[in-house]
């Protein structure tokens, strides 16, 4: 059989159909004996036709999913240079312990004598966190950071309620500069969303902020380092502005890596901030899943905490569904959370120690820096200062494209040209605050020469928009086995579901 590749290389990058279309009912990869006389005891709801799996014998099987595999770009091909979404090395010794049988066999509903050790687990990393973060307690169950947010702000609604004050508290402020995530999660809990605009140094003002609060502020959710890429210098007078006005202060923490080991995000007023163990932590991300995101409360918001609680009585552990004196808002997901997540990430915090988290923050703002550096010259740096100035950035490089957008190459065609190169591309248009943004976060787990290979491509197509070469950028990418796709009908127009009949997604997008 030959396939049309849209590349029109014919190399190895075969165009891989969908395993609907390649296998047959009847074929199998199994030998499994007839079934002798076992009674249909499903009645009217048995099955009438085929189940129509897709039969293939087993190295056929292997073939398809490792050929999938192989058309996955990930951060261990590569530097994976997308903004706030922190995609470090994930340390092997981290797959490991994820893998010790009393910690990735075990059930939920077993009895408690039975995973003593798993419970001490989550006990120390809870420990950890809180600790980290200087703040008193922390939710260990949402499965990411979205997930956190609800956590928190689920726990500011109940204190807000147990105050009485549930009904007349609904605003909730957020920059313009924020994740979608976050006025999302407000509304999803039943706040209204009151934007704050970023000001042109890319920062929220205390004053724009002072000018919103009043009686009917439930609280503020602000990213620090925002989105920008900035450190807030004026996070702690806005805490203090916001709880003197009656309200909480969630803080996004998914740009944690910043700043772990450095700032304590309870001395800066924090009341609820989720930490996505999948960044800052290396646990394994992208793709959806899986994911985990602990949210740390503080003293105010702790009481409010959702179950399970993990209570230690003499020497034994216990997973508690209802505490003395607690008023849990109620639970964030069916059981505990993400085991293999917490095992991973307490991992890591043990291999590196204290100094080791507090160096992760420095080599991730470090490696930053060094790419604004090279990379300023040849982009348009928004808050990376003029000329010969240097503005530092936190873990995340903020560039846009409105030097080379006039000579007709935009963001969508230079992220389009890097995969040409090999390279994953940055988040593009986001933050939103900035027009055209390219937003690239290296992190800390690449060396000096992998950050250098990565600015001589960015900068080699700089020369080439700046030498004229438009067409390169617009034919982006050529050596993909997909090409331009339409990003809006994918969006819009999903297609959800294989018929038989159908022509496979891919083939059908390749032919377009
Ligand atoms: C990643 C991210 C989130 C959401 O975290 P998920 O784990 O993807 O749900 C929220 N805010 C910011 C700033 C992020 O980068």
């Amino acid at each position: 059989m030959t396939y049309n590749t849209t590349s029109g290389n014919r190399g190895l990058l075969q165009a891989e159909p969908l395993i609907f279309e390649t296998g047959h009912a009847t074929g199998t990869g199994v030998d499994l004996p007839e079934p002798i006389n076992t009674p249909n005891k499903l009645g009217g709801l048995a099955r009438k036709a085929a189940l129509d799996l897709p039969g293939l014998s087993e190295p056929e099987t292997m073939r398809h999913f490792v050929r999938l595999s192989q058309r996955n770009y990930a951060i261990d091909l590569g530097l994976f240079p997308l903004g706030s979404c922190t995609m470090k090395h994930n340390p092997r010794l981290n797959e490991r312990t994820a893998r010790f049988e009393g910690f990735a066999d075990i059930h939920p509903l077993q009895p408690m004598a039975t995973i003593q050790g798993a419970l001490e687990l989550m006990d120390e990393l809870a420990h950890w966190l809180c600790t980290l973060t200087g703040m008193p307690a922390v939710a260990l169950s949402p499965k990411a950071g979205a997930h956190g947010e609800m956590c928190g702000m689920l726990a500011i609604k109940a204190a807000l309620e147990a105050r009485g004050e549930g009904k007349t508290r609904k605003r909730v402020l957020v920059p313009s500069s924020a994740h979608g995530t976050n006025p999302a999660t407000a509304v999803a809990a039943g706040f209204i969303v009151d934007e704050i605009e970023a000001r042109s140094d890319g920062r929220v003002h205390v004053a724009d902020i002072a000018s919103k609060l009043g009686p009917d502020v439930a609280g503020i959710m602000m990213t620090n380092p925002n989105t920008c890429g900035l450190f807030e210098p004026d996070i702690k007078r806005i805490a203090d502005l916001v709880h003197e006005a009656g309200g909480y202060f969630y803080c996004d923490g998914a740009n944690y890596n910043a700043i772990v080991g450095r700032v304590r995000p309870g001395d800066l007023g924090v009341d609820a901030m989720h930490i996505n163990l999948h960044k800052t932590f290396s646990t394994p991300h992208g793709g959806g899943g899986p994911g985990a995101g602990p949210t740390v409360l503080s003293t105010a918001l702790a009481p409010f905490a959702p179950v399970p609680h993990i209570v230690v009585r003499g020497e034994k552990r216990e997973l508690r569904e209802h505490t003395e004196g607690t008023q849990a808002f109620g639970r964030m997901c069916a059981f505990h959370g993400q085991m293999g997540m917490f095992t991973r990430a307490l991992t890591y915090m043990l291999s590196h120690g204290g100094d080791g988290l507090r160096q992760v923050a420095e080599d991730a703002v470090l490696n930053a820096n060094y790419l604004l550096a090279r990379l300023k010259p040849h982009f348009n740096a928004p808050f990376g200062g003029q000329g010969n100035e240097h503005r530092p950035c936190m873990h995340e490089v903020l560039l846009d494209d409105s030097s080379i957008k006039p000579k007709g190459v935009e963001t969508i065609d230079m992220a389009k040209a890097l995969l040409d190169e090999g390279y994953h591309p940055f988040t593009t248009y986001f933050p939103l605050v900035v027009h055209g943004a390219m937003l690239i976060e290296p992190t800390e787990t690449e060396p000096k020469r992998e950050l250098d290979r990565f600015a001589d491509v960015m900068i080699a197509l700089a020369e080439r928009v700046n030498a004229g070469d438009v067409a390169h950028f617009k034919q982006a990418p050529t050596l993909a086995p997909m090409r331009r796709l339409d990003d809006t009908r994918a969006a819009r127009q999903p297609k959800l579901r294989w018929r038989r009949g159908d022509n496979g997604a891919g083939a059908q997008v390749a032919a377009e």
